[in-house]
């Protein structure tokens, strides 16, 4: 064993190890909306709805502003739009336009009444690597091989505007909008099913499934 060898065994392995666990909580990754941060998306909806109201106020069209129903409505439908699997639909890359995985871009799954309120995703059509986590999220989401809440488009959410009904549909679209301004979603990082992790073998330092490290800042 070289010197360099024995110095990792015994002090830089232990110390990683030691720093892993001082990272506070708060820094772990979190899926928005879920119980890790309960916040960031009805936060989030809440302030455009307050910030298009008050436009309204402003031009003088108070008849156009949201109720305080409609507006909790919408809330709960971008609460919503995180139910598994419906989130791997959520990201769009940047530069390519894609999806993860071998699923809808954010931008398809937007507009696409046909996909949301069709099957989920057959487990072979999903990229290699990551069908194992895909086998155990549909074990896990009880969703009878279609997305659970159905059709939550932008053209559905427009027909229940145009017919005056106040539906979720309009916070499920706009949570997608939301989530466009979160670097792991425009660069294909899933960062929902991975946590950082450090292993640390006989002789060498692993990283392994670390997730979105923007989330750390
Ligand atoms: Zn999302």
């Amino acid at each position: 064993m070289s010197y360099f060898d024995k110095l990792k065994r015994k002090w830089l392995l232990p110390a990683i190890a030691a720093l892993n666990l001082l990272i506070p909580s708060s820094t772990l990754p979190y899926e928005a909306g879920s119980k890790n941060d309960p916040n960031c998306h009805p936060v989030i909806t809440a302030l455009v709805i307050d910030a298009y109201n008050s436009s309204m106020d402003n031009e003088g069209k108070e008849e156009l502003r949201i109720s305080q129903d409609f507006k909790t409505k919408i809330i709960q439908g971008s609460i919503d739009e995180d139910t598994p699997p419906r989130y791997l639909n959520h990201f769009m890359d940047w530069q390519t336009g894609k999806g993860i995985w071998g699923f809808s871009s954010a931008l398809e799954w937007a507009i696409s009444s046909e996909v949301q309120s069709g099957a989920v995703l057959p487990v072979e059509k999903v990229s290699a690597e990551f069908r194992a986590d895909y086998e155990k999220l549909l074990q896990q989401c009880n969703c009878d091989g279609k997305y659970p809440l159905g059709d939550k488009s932008w053209g559905e959410a427009l027909g229940y505007l145009q017919n005056q009904i106040y539906s979720t549909a309009l916070g499920h679209v706009l949570h997608l909008a939301e989530d466009m301004t979160v670097p792991a979603h425009t660069r294909g990082d899933v960062h929902v099913l991975r946590a950082l992790g450090v292993e640390i073998g006989e002789t060498e330092i692993k990283f392994s499934r670390i997730g979105d490290l923007y989330e750390y800042y």
